[in-house]
């Protein structure tokens, strides 16, 4: 099961209890911001998650997976690829 649009894996997210946020395909808006630009970019394309987009893995995704500070170092795009495999 998936559980963010970007390949954020939210149960292991410390802040999800601190900030009582439900997860990342639940909510309409992030609790750190007006509005992720993956999460909108993603689900107006109705994707479950960015690894089914044709795009894959875009600029944008790349700048949020490697940002010094945010990033994981690319681990949510290893992520989204691995749903991606488990759907075919
Ligand atoms: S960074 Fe954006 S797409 Fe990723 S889990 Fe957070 S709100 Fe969702
Ligand atoms: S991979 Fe990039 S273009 Fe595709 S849905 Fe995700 S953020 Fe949007």
């Amino acid at each position: 099961m998936i559980e963010s649009r970007c390949g954020i894996i939210c149960g292991e997210c410390g802040f999800r209890e601190q900030m009582g946020c439900s997860g990342c395909t639940q909510i309409q808006k992030p609790f750190w911001g007006d509005g992720c630009p993956v999460k909108s970019c993603c689900e107006e394309k109705s994707h479950a998650h960015c690894g089914q987009c044709a795009s894959f893995p875009c600029p944008l995704l790349n700048q949020f997976a490697y940002d010094e500070k945010q990033g994981d170092g690319g681990k949510r795009i290893e992520q989204c690829g691995k749903w991606k495999e488990a759907e075919v």
